[in-house]
């Protein structure tokens, strides 16, 4: 394995592989694939986050909550790529600012979860985690963790790619926002490090690691321990990395991230992707931002405005409110116009299919809606035309 050994760390949120000689054995057939993207690829989505980190461009990153395996997904991918980019275009013209979309797909199946298991009618089982791990039916049999799991998740990855790269406009060598042809680059949680790690690869010509596995990875809010396995794996790679950053934060822990993951200071190597909740934004960010920046950190800021903001509907569906999305965003963009610092951009659950998982909008989803369309293997998502109300009103926020 090409990976720096992560054994010896503690890593949270790790699967129980029943079965070591299976997992060897995959791990070993995933270290002699192709990388899924290009590590050139990487470096240029890294310059371009470099200029969003200097002011000059917003990142727009969006896509499911768990993406999932089979056809019916792929399609689905095609549509949330469409959406992402009509996004970028809606932003990029009304703020007159360059937009870098980024997708959160062809690698987003394994999922952190709260708690290790799930009750339903008294039967306990594993809880799902994502398609790369174990599968959403209430089963044992679904629930049961299979390494062969990963092998088909760099599969479907692939096949991701390829459906994305063919569509209208998505023309990899351009590189000017807002004309056709925006590149879309894509991006996950590496939470999975028995998949992460054998990925990784070494660019010939200089030596440098790079996750194989994606543009761009992050580093979930459960798994930023400072001396866990996750945070080992992003310093060794060589990819633009993102760390989310809920209300718990603390500025030391911040200041430690820098240190580990961008000790040289280089702008669009580290994204900071806050997530806090409406309320708690306005009380813990401003403190964040303003001692990281102070300490000369050029990490590129930008919010999350679903992860703080879930609640239960009355019938016991996870969901979100337009409203508190929204109340989320603006509060991100004033408090850095308060402090002098650049908000910048978005990072989103989101689906092109007309779902009705998150409540509000021009064409609104009603709490009694929910039922309707919920298909969502995880977290509650923006649909298409919500997903464009969010894109109006970033324009109009980032207006200069
Ligand atoms: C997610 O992005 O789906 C997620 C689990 O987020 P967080 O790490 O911010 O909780
Ligand atoms: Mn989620």
């Amino acid at each position: 394995m090409i990976g720096t050994a992560l054994g010896a760390l503690k890593s949270a949120q790790q699967p129980d592989w029943p079965d070591p000689a299976t997992l060897a054995t995959v791990v070993d057939l995933l270290s002699e694939q192709p990388p899924l993207t290009p590590l050139a690829e990487s470096d240029a989505l890294r310059a371009r986050l470099a200029a969003a980190a200097r002011g000059e461009a917003l990142l727009l990153q969006g896509g499911h909550c768990a993406e999932e395996f089979g056809d019916r997904a792929l399609v689905e991918a095609e549509s949330t790529a469409t959406t992402l980019r009509q996004m970028a275009e809606v932003i990029s013209y009304g703020a007159a600012v360059p937009v870098v979309p980024l997708g959160r797909m062809a690698g987003q199946y394994a999922k952190p979860r709260s708690k290790p298991t799930e009750e339903r009618d008294g039967v306990t089982l594993p809880a799902y985690r994502g398609d790369a791990v174990n599968g959403l039916g209430f089963t044992a049999a679904d629930r049961a963790a299979d390494p062969w799991r990963m092998m088909t998740a760099y599969d479907t990855a692939a096949r991701t790619l390829d459906r994305i790269r063919l569509l209208p406009g998505a023309d990899a060598e351009a590189e000017v926002a807002g004309v056709p042809g925006l590149p879309l680059h894509v991006s996950h949680e590496a939470l999975l490090l028995d998949y992460e790690s054998p990925l990784v690869r070494v660019d010939e010509a200089t030596g440098r690691r790079y996750a194989g596995s994606g543009h761009f990875v992050w580093i979930g809010e459960r798994t930023r321990q400072l001396d866990g396995g996750h945070v080992a794996f992003a310093a060794q790679i060589a990819n633009p990395v993102g760390v989310k950053v809920g209300p718990t934060a603390t500025a030391d822990e911040l200041l430690a991230l820098v240190e580990l993951l961008d000790p040289d200071a280089e702008p669009g190597r580290l994204t900071f992707i806050t997530r806090m909740g409406a309320e708690a934004i306005r009380e813990v960010l401003p403190g964040l931002v303003e001692k990281v920046t102070a300490a000369g950190s050029p990490a590129l800021w930008v919010t999350d405005p679903m992860h703080g903001n879930t609640r239960v509907a009355p019938g016991g569906r996870k969901t979100r409110l337009l409203d508190d999305i929204t109340a989320e965003i603006r509060a991100f963009v004033e408090i850095h116009r308060e402090l002098g610092t650049h908000p910048g951009g978005l990072h989103l659950e989101l689906t092109g299919a007309h779902v009705t998982e998150c409540v509000g909008g021009t064409d609104p989803v009603t709490l009694d809606d929910l039922d309707l369309r919920y298909t969502t293997a995880c977290d509650p998502r923006l649909n298409r035309g919500q997903a464009l109300d969010l894109a109006f009103l970033a324009a109009d926020l980032w207006r200069p």
